[in-house]
């Protein structure tokens, strides 16, 4: 009995902006940070007072998707 089954048709859109997710603990909020334009790091600010958040993108890539941000 031979199962064979492929599993290689999953598409990467490019042009599907990539995002993380952001608990901004101190300020008590949620937002995202998006793919800088090198793509080597995600950016943004946290909705409540704009400071700046800034997630690096690794060599193989965290599995995380959702980080913390404790505003000062
Ligand atoms: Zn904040």
């Amino acid at each position: 009995m031979t199962a064979s089954s492929s599993q290689g048709s999953e598409n990467l859109d490019p042009q599907k902006r990539s995002f993380l997710g952001i608990h901004y603990v101190k300020c008590g909020t949620y937002g995202r940070i998006y793919k800088n334009k090198d793509g080597s790091a995600y950016i943004g600010n946290c909705p409540r007072c704009m400071h700046p958040i800034k997630v690096r993108i690794g060599s193989e890539g965290t599995g995380h998707r959702f980080f913390k941000c404790f505003c000062p």
